[in-house]
Order: structure tokens, then C-alpha cells, then sequence
């Protein structure tokens, strides 16, 4: 009985081989495994992580001409104005305004964290933004760079005093965005650093180059505590945003998403980090996004603010750049950084998943976005 199987299973192996030898892989059977620059307008997409804080209609407008859907995530950070609740009501008339082409993150502030009642009125901040179709909760990096206790003590994520907080989270089966911590270059002087952008950025503001203020959290220390926020709350779909602040290698990010089932991570401007590790090592990257490919969204960070102008070519531009990068083996230069590298040309299925599909996995509430009776 097993050499009969055998003897059909070889069969089978030959007469497919047979098969392939004669249909052979034509070039239309090649083209159809991967998008063409062409294909860009007509896949549709989703941009996970984008700040829309106005309520001019252009910038959702100029994604949907380029078939983009979009996240909007809230924040709260006294130097990053305007505050969540202002950042909310743009969101919400965004939403209302394109409901089936743009949908937003709330987030929960820690003005008052030192107050007896934060936990509560965190938690009807939330409340509420759930009841308006917040379809997900983002956690910014003050906790861990600045946010401090009664004592003085920096508070880091893994601290008891947000167990309420995410608690209620998890059981409102609702995602976090968690932008925890900052690129490593922070950390090093800035001739190590490996970006042009985050050395002209942390020169112009030395007051958030970590490496010139020891005295706060290391690189590892913030890590850490994410990573130790994740093993106290296992339960959490949790989104890291900018490569989950593991931009400058994809092994430890790889470790990462290994040990974390429910951890998956946004792009948003850190695909130049993705880029300047295929100069180096085109191989390791691709399978890097081969063997994640349900773990990545697409994302580009780009803030609209009610003051600025949309430029529409640079946005255009930078996320054809994107699109260029992933769907093509070209040749291609960043002003970033001086090394040529060559596009990760990853199959179409591998494409639809980072660019659309897994942002609606692992943010159920974007579900509204399928309905196509949009505008
Ligand atoms: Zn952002």
C-alpha cells in the first residue's frame, strides 16, 4: 500500500515536472507574480500611520487619487501641539467626512498622571473615544522619555500604574500603536549615526539626543521595558510603530516578533532604515520581509497640520519612491545615505499583505473601509 503511494506520489512529481517542462515559465506568467511601477494607482492601499491634524479635506483627497486609505493617530505631547482633545475632533470630522477612506488612533494623555483620579479619567477618555470608532489606542514615547512621578523617577511602560489602563484596552479588544523609545541613533554621536536625516535632526535639537544626556534611560533600558510591557500583558495586539524602535537591525526585530505572537510593527519613516540594510545586505533584508510578511504594515508618517501646504508631488513622489522600493529590483540612491541599493522586489501577495491587508487584521475596526460605496 505505501509503495502504491509512493509510486502515485512520484508519478504525480513527474508528470508535474513534465508539465513545467512544457509549459515552461513564460514571461506573462513572471509579470503576473509581481507589481509594476503601473500597478501603483490600481492596488488599492492602506497608510497605517499618518498625523491629519486639520479639517481640510486635500490631504485625504491627494490619497485617495493614489488609492490610499489612511490611519490618523492622535498623540499627546505638550511640545507636539495641538492637544488629543483638539487632534481628536479633526479625526472624528475627517471620519465623518470620509468615512470609508479614513479612520483614527485615539491616545490617552499623561498630563495628569501624578493626580489620584488619571486612571479613571484615562479610562473615560477612552470609553469614549471607543464609542466614536477609535480603532486603536496609541502609546507615545514622553512615557519613558520624559514623564516622571511624584518622586522625580522617569516612568517607564512596564510600570504597574498603566495595568489598569491597558487592561481596559485589552479587554475592549482594541490595538495599540506603541511608539516607544526612539531610532538607536539617538544613543550615538553623530558620526555614527547612520542617517543624514536623524544627523541634521538630532544637531538641531540636542535636547533630544539621548547620547549627550546619559542621565536618561539607555537605548537597551527603553527596549527593555516595552519588551517586559509586552510579557506582563500578553493578550495585547500591540503595533509597533517606526519598526517598533528596531529600525538599524531587522534580527532583533526578528527576535522580537518571534517571541511576541500578538506584536506586529508599522514602517512609518523607517523604511530608509530597511533601505540603508539592503545596501549592505539585500539578502538578509528581503528574507527579513519574506518570513514577516504578516507582521508589516506600510505606513509613511507624513503630518498634516491646518497651516500647512500639501505639497502633492512630494507625496506623491516619496510614496512612489516606497512602492518602487518594495515591488521592483531597480538600482536605486537615497539622499539618506551615500550607498546604492537595489529594490526588495517581493511577490504580489507579500505586497498586498504589507500594503493593505495586514493593517486590516490587526485593526478590525478599519472594516469599514471594504465597503466600497465610499463618496
Ligand atoms: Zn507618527
Amino acid at each position: 500500500m505505501k509503495i502504491f503511494f509512493l509510486y502515485l506520489l512520484a508519478g504525480c512529481l513527474l508528470f508535474q515536472n513534465c508539465q513545467e517542462v512544457k509549459k515552461g515559465p513564460t514571461a506573462a506568467n513572471i509579470a503576473e507574480s509581481f507589481y509594476t511601477h503601473e500597478d501603483f494607482k490600481t492596488v488599492e492601499k492602506i497608510d497605517a500611520h499618518v498625523h491629519v491634524n486639520t479639517n481640510k479635506p486635500d490631504y485625504v483627497q491627494l490619497s485617495a487619487q493614489d488609492n490610499f486609505r489612511i490611519i490618523t493617530i492622535n498623540l499627546d505631547d505638550v511640545n507636539e501641539p495641538p492637544p488629543m482633545e483638539e487632534q481628536q475632533q479633526f479625526a472624528l470630522q475627517q471620519v465623518k467626512a470620509f468615512p470609508h477612506r479614513i479612520a483614527y488612533a485615539t491616545t490617552f494623555s499623561i498630563r495628569h498622571f501624578n493626580d489620584s483620579n488619571w486612571q479613571s479619567q484615562t479610562i473615560n477618555y477612552l470609553k469614549n473615544s471607543f464609542a466614536r470608532g477609535a480603532v486603536a489606542v496609541k502609546i507615545y514615547k514622553v512615557i519613558g522619555m520624559s514623564l516622571r512621578d511624584k518622586t522625580g523617577k522617569l516612568v517607564m511602560i512596564d510600570d504597574p500604574r498603566f495595568d489598569t489602563i491597558i487592561n481596559f484596552i485589552v479587554q475592549n479588544k482594541i490595538p495599540v500603536i506603541g511608539h516607544l523609545a526612539e531610532p538607536k541613533n539617538c544613543w550615538l554621536p553623530v558620526e555614527k549615526m547612520t542617517i543624514k536625516g536623524d544627523k541634521s535632526y538630532f544637531m538641531q535639537n540636542p535636547l533630544y539626543h539621548m547620547y549627550l544626556h546619559p542621565e536618561f534611560p539607555s537605548y537597551e533600558t527603553q527596549i527593555a521595558a516595552r519588551d517586559h510591557m509586552l510579557e506582563r500583558h500578553p493578550d495585547l495586539k500591540f503595533v509597533g510603530a517606526h519598526l517598533g524602535s528596531l529600525e538599524w537591525n531587522v534580527d532583533e526585530l526578528a527576535r522580537r516578533l518571534d517571541k511576541f505572537p500578538n506584536m506586529a510593527v508599522d514602517m512609518a519613516a523607517r523604511i530608509v532604515h530597511l533601505q540603508y540594510q539592503a545596501a549592505g545586505n539585500w539578502q538578509k533584508v528581503h528574507d527579513f520581509m519574506i518570513k514577516y510578511q504578516d507582521r508589516l504594515l506600510y505606513a509613511t508618517d507624513a503630518v498634516i497640520d491646518a497651516s500647512a501646504n500639501i505639497n502633492k508631488n512630494d507625496i506623491h513622489a516619496r510614496t512612489i519612491n516606497d512602492w518602487q522600493f518594495f515591488t521592483s529590483d531597480d538600482a536605486m540612491t537615497s539622499a539618506d545615505f551615500d550607498q546604492t541599493f537595489k529594490g526588495l522586489k517581493l511577490p504580489k501577495q507579500v505586497i498586498d499583505k504589507i500594503y493593505r491587508t495586514n493593517a486590516e487584521k490587526w485593526f478590525p475596526g478599519i472594516s469599514i473601509f471594504r465597503n466600497k460605496n465610499y463618496e
